[in-house]
């Protein structure tokens, strides 16, 4: 049997990272397999779904490296097929037309409530005659089809992560609405939980990888396929994404797409690296940074944990830091260059600009510190107030003043490490101050504050555009 797994996002809103996470696990799991990695786009909310979001997730996807097979399919095309189904659990009566106004659902819920039950549709139109039927119709009364779930059902299945699953029908809210807008002679709109069973039999799945979230659609699933005659898939439920106070990630934990890790720089390496680490644990001896590829080749569901995995954005700072630290310059250039053009910085040259990558790629965390690390090399910094009050040190003007004498006496094309040490020798001399107060000056002259990269290095740089000797004349 090949391994046929599919990725089924909804695209109403830009590649969450749940779903990207989802996206991971089964595209592990069949590459390990050898098998398939199918995408479905659940488009049938038409007044939600926008294709910016589909290219959004596609995108996203790309970017993450999680490869597809084949054509996506558009769920919204197949709605023909979703309604040849349930018109046969139709002529099976095993669906039927229900006619229970959103008001009457109320006052059955209010009811519920009231004597302590649980909410659900208490299967009142199951049976309605024709006459009924006739009667509603001519009251203007749109329907729903609903499908019969038997309470006294038990559904069973073996869960790849959680083992032996059971379910009462008696807990699934009674008959399932499986279509919408309905009238006496058209099936209208089908629903979620329909329209899933019938694609994933088409395209054959043969192990739905989803989020836990969707457990109780399981089990009302296995009755729609069993209902269909379908053979159902293996299921997998993964667990949640939870945010550092153990509650289920949402917008409201600020950043959750993939396009906004982008963003702010996180990189695709490290970010699918992190979400594999969410849920899975890497096998004895394993390191924990790892290619999606290395996953895959030991990619199994006994190592995924049942219990909710909470974001941790110190862990996945460290993988983004570690992996940014490891790239070659011109690599790390090419990321930080479209970066750098958004603010509208030029650089001196290719030469100049791979310098800088150089002297900035150890203090990265995220690429988006890479234009905040390279402000001060294309525009002129103001002064930050510990960096005047350094330049107020006894002896601190002196000593530059007597160091850009040096350098505009001599027209020096550069200055490099040899002839910085020689310069800073000769200036703290020359004021008679420590050259340590003369490095703190240079770089509050320099960079408008005290904390930055390899001064000399910098100086190196900036003397390069001729930029040093500007910056220390307007502090004198
Ligand atoms: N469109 C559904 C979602 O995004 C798919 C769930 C499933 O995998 O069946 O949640």
């Amino acid at each position: 049997m090949t391994v046929r797994v599919r990725l089924a996002p909804s695209p109403t809103g830009k590649l969450h990272i749940g779903t990207a996470r989802t996206a991971v696990f089964n595209w592990l799991f069949s590459r390990h397999q050898k098998g398939k990695f199918l995408l479905r786009i659940e488009d049938t909310d038409k007044d939600r779904s926008k294709p910016e979001f589909t290219q959004n997730i596609l995108d996203g996807l790309s970017w993450l490296g999680l490869d597809w097979d084949d054509e996506p399919v558009i769920q919204s095309e197949r709605v023909e097929e979703h309604r040849l189904a349930i018109s046969q659990l139709l002529d099976r009566g095993l669906a039927y037309r229900c006619y229970v106004s959103e008001q009457e659902l109320d006052v059955m819920r209010e009811a519920q409530k009231a004597s302590g039950l649980p909410p659900r549709y208490d299967n009142r139109h199951r049976s309605l005659t024709n006459e009924q039927e006739e009667i509603y119709q001519a009251e203007g009364r749109e329907a729903v089809i609903r499908f019969r779930i038997e309470d006294e059902t038990t559904i069973t299945w073996t869960d790849m992560v959680r083992g032996p699953m059971q379910w009462r029908g008696a807990d699934l809210g009674g008959d399932m609405v499986i279509a919408r807008r309905a009238s006496a002679s058209s099936i209208g709109d089908p629903l979620y939980n329909l329209v899933v069973v019938v694609d994933d039999a088409a395209m054959a799945i043969t192990h739905v990888i989803r989020g836990e979230d969707h457990i109780a659609n399981t089990a009302k699933q296995l009755l729609l396929y069993q209902a269909l005659e379908l053979s159902s898939p293996t299921f997998a439920h993964t667990p949640l994404i939870l945010n550092p106070e153990g509650r289920k990630l949402s917008k409201r934990d600020g950043v959750t797409s993939i396009s906004d890790f982008q963003a702010m720089g996180y990189t695709s390496e490290a970010l699918a690296n992190y979400m594999t680490l969410l849920g899975w644990s890497v096998p004895e001896g394993m390191d924990e940074q790892f290619t999606l590829l290395e996953a895959a080749q030991c990619f199994s569901f006994d190592r995924v944990n049942k219990a909710g995995a909470k974001f941790d954005w110190d862990k996945l700072n460290w993988l983004n830091a570690q992996l940014l630290h490891g790239w070659p310059s011109l690599k790390l250039l090419e990321a930080l260059e479209p970066r750098w053009q958004r603010e509208g910085w030029v650089a001196k040259d290719r030469l100049w600009a791979n310098d800088l990558a150089i002297l900035l790629g150890p203090s990265l965390t995220l690429l988006e510190d890479g234009v905040n690390q390279a402000r001060p090399f294309f525009e002129e910094p103001a002064l930050e107030d510990d960096a005047l009050n350094q330049l107020e040190q006894d002896g601190a003007r002196p000593a530059l003043q007597a160091l850009l004498c040096s350098l505009e006496l001599n027209a020096w094309d550069g200055v490099d490490v040899e002839l910085a040490q020689t310069l800073l020798k000769e200036a703290s001399a020359s004021a008679d101050v420590k050259k340590g107060i003369l490095m703190k000056s240079l770089r509050a002259a320099l960079l408008g504050r005290l904390q930055g990269p390899d001064l000399i290095t910098t100086w190196g740089l900036l003397a390069r555009l001729g930029d040093d000797r500007k910056r220390l004349r307007r502090c004198l």
